[in-house]
């Protein structure tokens, strides 16, 4: 055919629009959208026929063409993706997921209206507050406490509230950076205080710390090392030391703890990393950590300490700007909840089950992952189980490997990469690792649901 004749052959959308399949595409998607995505193919095609690049206009490849533009533009952007990384809380791919306790709260009071800042016993205005409030004090010893956006909003309301217009002394040891744009001397010029820095890199001693302290001295910050280690020839004051000298001189005392355990995780093989109710007992007056690393509960920020300096963070003007919407709190207090029963705690809260699952059921998921894997997908990957390590990821317990077994594959006919790249660009999409031209699957991150899914798309991956 010549181009006047394959350009003759072109549909009309208005002819597109009488075919059934059509017109359920207008029903999915809408009538606006799918008429634009028919005259887009329309239009692609013409555009290939004048390239001479067609030989015959099929009308059906130009409807199919339409569809899975449609399909691929009605993807939500923020999506469920499968974690087969091993990293636990994951900062890209959204940190922990959360308790089923934590979403069933959230779409109760997401679906209607809820008691957010409704006192129902006096049917008054109440606080948003109340609804973690005891549960922080309860499970922190703290006297007061609030929770916000996110943790760097807590550190910027705490400096702002406390330190404004006045001195905070920082070890140079702990002037870090915790990820993206957010760092420790950055946020306190935001928030208005003057740094004043003491010590050095890997040492800061106490007498640092007192001989620093001025009549314009706000506040003595310390920042725990939840994303990094000084290791070697080191040495950091104790909280408790902080917490006398600030006494002796009037200065309240503030802990970054990045991590936010409320548990001692020794107990369930972890490495011991400071709770928020240590840091209380010891006497900080007021101590932030993150809601979403290792607590395992939505993003939020937990401010925790002395009833005074709370009721100042209360009504600092940026408690407004970084308060916790309802969903959230709503997730925070179920996750919170869940600590009142410590005997449940590990199997409910995905993040601390991840973290804690022994190495005999990763490597019995890993054993049968593998299986699975050969069952569905024949001779297309040369498996492997090999042994590997976990990480927890997200600003916690940076030092830590945690003993893992993964399923390794080596691909027939493509390569590793080519495979981590569908499996990436599938839907839903698999995060996988690869090293030394294979990849790798840690079952540890894998919900036991996902990992039909998985196989799935190892299948639908496997062709040349
Ligand atoms: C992670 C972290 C932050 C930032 O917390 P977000 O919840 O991500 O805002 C601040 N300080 C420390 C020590 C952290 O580990």
């Amino acid at each position: 055919m010549d181009t006047r004749a394959l350009l003759r052959a072109l549909p009309k959308v208005d002819e597109l629009l009488k075919r059934s399949d059509v017109s359920a595409l207008a029903d999915l998607h809408g009538r606006e959208l799918t008429l634009e995505a028919l005259r887009e193919a329309i239009d692609a095609t013409r555009a290939e026929v004048l390239r001479g690049v067609v030989a015959e206009v099929v009308t059906d490849d130009i409807v199919a063409w339409a569809m899975g533009h449609l399909a691929d533009a009605a993807k939500p952007s923020l999506r469920a993706v499968i974690n087969a990384t091993g990293i636990v809380v994951h900062t890209n791919l959204g940190r922990s997921p959360l308790a089923d306790e934590a979403l069933v709260a959230v779409a109760e009071v997401a679906r209607g209206y809820s008691t957010l800042e409704y006192d129902v016993e006096t049917g008054e205005r109440g606080s948003r507050h109340v609804h973690v409030e005891d549960l922080i004090c309860r499970l922190t010893g703290a006297e007061a406490a609030m929770a916000v956006n996110n943790n760097a909003s807590a550190v910027l309301l705490g400096l702002a509230a406390l330190a404004r217009r006045k001195e905070a002394i920082v070890s140079r040891g702990q002037l870090v950076e915790i990820g993206g744009s957010f760092r420790i001397p950055d946020i306190m010029r935001e928030s208005g205080a003057k740094m004043v820095e003491v010590g050095t890199t890997n040492k800061t001693h106490l007498r640092d710390y007192e001989g620093a302290i001025t009549p314009r001295t706000g506040l003595i910050l310390k920042v725990h090392s939840s994303n990094y280690r000084v290791v070697g020839f080191t040495e950091e004051v104790p909280l408790a030391d902080l917490v006398a000298l600030g006494a002796k001189h009037g200065v309240p005392v503030f802990e970054d703890q990045g991590s936010g355990v409320l548990v001692d995780l020794a107990k369930y093989g972890l490495p011991g990393e400071p709770t928020i109710g240590a840091a209380i007992a010891a006497g900080a007056d007021l101590v932030s950590a993150s809601g979403d690393k290792l607590l395992g509960g939505p993003q939020a920020g937990i401010l925790a300490g002395k009833r005074e300096i709370i009721a100042r963070l209360k009504k600092h003007p940026l408690a407004r700007a970084v308060r916790l919407d309802k969903m959230t709190l709503a997730a925070l207090e179920a996750t919170l909840r869940l600590y009142l029963d410590e005997g449940k705690l590990i199997e409910r809260v995905p993040t601390l089950r991840m973290l804690t699952m022994p190495a005999t059921e990763v490597e019995r998921r890993a054993d049968s992952l593998a299986r699975a894997i050969r069952k569905a997908c024949g001779d297309a990957y040369a498996i492997e189980l090999a042994a590997d390590v976990s990480r927890a990821g997200g600003g916690a317990l940076p030092m830590e490997d945690i003993p893992t077994t993964v399923v390794t594959l080596a691909p027939a006919r493509i390569s590793a990469t080519a495979l981590e790249q569908r499996l990436r660009l599938g839907d839903p999409a698999v995060i996988a690792r690869i090293r030394d031209g294979r990849l790798l699957l840690d079952p540890r991150t894998l919900r036991a649901d996902e990992e039909p899914e998985v196989v799935a798309a190892l299948a639908a991956a496997a062709g040349a």
